[in-house]
């Protein structure tokens, strides 16, 4: 099952999703050095702080996603995980992100999608049937 993790500008943009995660997480400290410079209540500083790392965890959480994604056209099938395309170039559709296949061999080892054989075990690898 291809699990479709969205569309929105961060999946197109992992780069930028990661580094707006950064400079977030990274105003956490500038918050509580104000806190602690110009005695803010923490009671007033530590809900800011906290969303911060919400908000930046998040984004820097979207963008490993978004760098592992692969992009497809629901509609006809079309996948291009180069360009990170906003419409199908094939049938107009917008596209979506979905989590990257990943191809095991029988005894669980990760191989890439040309392997025939297990790199780490040897075990031959069943072709998928659709
Ligand atoms: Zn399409
Ligand atoms: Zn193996």
């Amino acid at each position: 099952m291809t699990e479709i993790l969205g569309s929105g500008w961060m999946y197109r943009n992992p780069l930028a999703t990661f580094t707006l995660g950064l400079v977030a997480t990274a105003s956490l400290f500038i918050v509580a050095e104000l806190a602690w410079l110009h005695k803010l209540p923490w009671s007033f500083a530590v809900p800011i702080m906290v969303t911060v790392v919400a908000v930046g965890g998040k984004l820097l959480y979207t963008s490993v996603k978004a760098k592992n994604a692969d992009w497809v056209c629901l509609k006809c099938g079309n996948e291009d995980s180069i360009c990170r395309s906003k419409y199908c170039s094939e049938c107009g559709a917008r596209m979506v992100a979905v989590k990257r296949r990943v191809r095991r061999c029988p005894n669980g080892h990760e191989v890439s999608e040309h392997d025939k054989y297990c790199p780490k075990c040897g075990a031959k690898i069943e072709v998928e049937r659709l």
